[in-house]
């Protein structure tokens, strides 16, 4: 029996991974299917604290898996469909492949997955000219139009990367202002590659005969107007959607999936706590995930108290 099982491996995960290593409990992690968590497919992360000159998102994920190993924590590379509380008061933590892993607690730390249109042939596009990862297929795209659909910080960011690589950038975005903070909205507008489109939306992915993509259909929601745009990638970047289906009645969540934290990161389920982008929609950031990850650890330690166990 586990006394810490971590799901995910983001921000919010290593850090509680760190703590609770720390506290001697040698923490086991489950990766999930994308290790390392959102910041892998970023590129350069300009504001969490410590490093004033920036350090790569895969960078800083490596170095945080470091640093928990360190301290004894250990990970399995498994995706965790369902958790269970049996009836003497302990969870059981059942992976795709139907290994269960029994623990005392369990700190969910699974974050959120890129969010898409829901357009028809959506799915089916996806690495044949759609795609959520600048940083992982940009480089695929030398010297052709390409389009970032979205206003935030990641449609911003994800679009200044691109322009590396793309002969121009359509910026997509469904109001006549972004929603990312100024320092990004700023930068984005400034560079001569990327073109705002302002008021529209995609509402058909046009693909050519191979079924790879050529065009998108844009309609300006204000006059109603569909124009067809040239271009052989979509990067969508309009939000993201939290990971937190798979433990079912164990936690409450708002509408849009959230998990609803108690008291700190505790859930409604004792012994679960909750940490990170699965139950913050708020700040989103990496280093509020950090510091709700830490704060977990520090709960789930108290719980262990409370059990007779140090
Ligand atoms: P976000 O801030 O929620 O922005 C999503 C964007 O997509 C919004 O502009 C939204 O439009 C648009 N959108 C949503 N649904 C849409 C739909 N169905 N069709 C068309 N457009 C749609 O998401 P995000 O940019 O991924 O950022 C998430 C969090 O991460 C934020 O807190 C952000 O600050 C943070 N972040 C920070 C950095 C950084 O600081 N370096 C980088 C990336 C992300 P509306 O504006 O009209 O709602």
């Amino acid at each position: 029996m586990e006394n810490v099982i971590i799901i995910g491996t983001g921000c919010a995960g290593y850090t509680a991974a760190i703590y609770s290593a720390r506290a001697n409990f040698s923490p086991l992690l489950l990766s999930g299917n994308m290790p390392g968590g959102q910041l892998t497919t970023t590129t350069e992360v300009e504001n969490f604290p410590g490093f004033p000159n920036g350090i790569m998102g895969p960078e800083l994920m490596m170095n945080m898996q470091t640093q928990a190993e360190k301290f004894g924590a250990r990970i399995e590379y498994t995706l965790v469909s369902s958790v269970k509380k049996t009836a003497a008061g302990h969870f059981e933590v059942i992976s795709e492949d139907g290994t269960v892993r029994e623990a005392r607690s369990v700190i969910v730390a699974t974050g959120a997955s890129p969010r898409h249109l829901g357009l028809p042939n959506e799915k089916s596009l996806i690495g044949r000219g759609l795609t959520s990862c600048a940083t992982c297929d940009g480089a695929f795209y030398r010297n052709v139009p390409v389009c970032v659909i979205g206003g935030g910080d990641s449609a911003c960011e994800e679009a200044g990367f691109l322009t590396k690589f793309a002969s121009t950038v359509y910026l997509i975005h469904r109001r006549d202002s972004l929603r990312a903070s100024k320092i990004m909205a700023d930068r984005a507008l400034a560079n001569p590659k990327i073109k705002p489109v302002w008021n529209s939306t995609v509402c058909e992915y046009l693909t050519d005969e191979k079924g790879e993509m050529r065009a998108v259909m844009l309609e300006n929601l204000v006059t109603g107007e569909k124009t067809e745009l040239d271009l052989k990638c979509v990067f969508v970047a309009i939000g993201h959607v939290p990971n937190g289906a798979f433990l079912g009645d164990l936690v409450d969540t708002d509408e849009n999936g959230y998990i609803l934290q108690t008291k700190g990161t505790r859930t409604k389920t004792e012994g679960l706590f909750a940490a990170g982008d699965v139950a913050d929609h708020v700040y989103r950031q990496a280093i509020t995930a950090a510091g709700q990850g830490c704060a977990a650890a520090l709960e789930a330690e108290r719980y262990l108290a409370e059990l007779g166990v140090h």
